[in-house]
């Protein structure tokens, strides 16, 4: 069976997310931006978003986290 959870456009973690709640925000990027180029573009958009591939593989996700990659 077909995971269910890919067919959507949001992320799966958008509902309990800081990022996508807007309680962390990315200096000089809006919210706006974030979301059409990671949460709201299906999984071609979360697969580039650090913290979605921290959860997916089951790993502790920093508070401060972004989708970008930390360096
Ligand atoms: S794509 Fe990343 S930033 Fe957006 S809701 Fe999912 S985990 Fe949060």
């Amino acid at each position: 069976m077909i995971s269910q959870r890919h067919l959507g456009k949001l992320c799966p973690y958008a509902k309990d997310c800081p990022v996508y709640q807007e309680e962390l925000k990315i200096e000089k990027v809006s919210s706006f931006l974030i979301k059409n180029v990671f949460c709201n573009r299906g999984y071609k958009g979360w697969k580039n978003c650090e913290r979605f591939n921290l959860a997916e593989e089951g790993r502790e996700i920093p508070a401060t986290a972004t989708p970008y990659k930390q360096k």
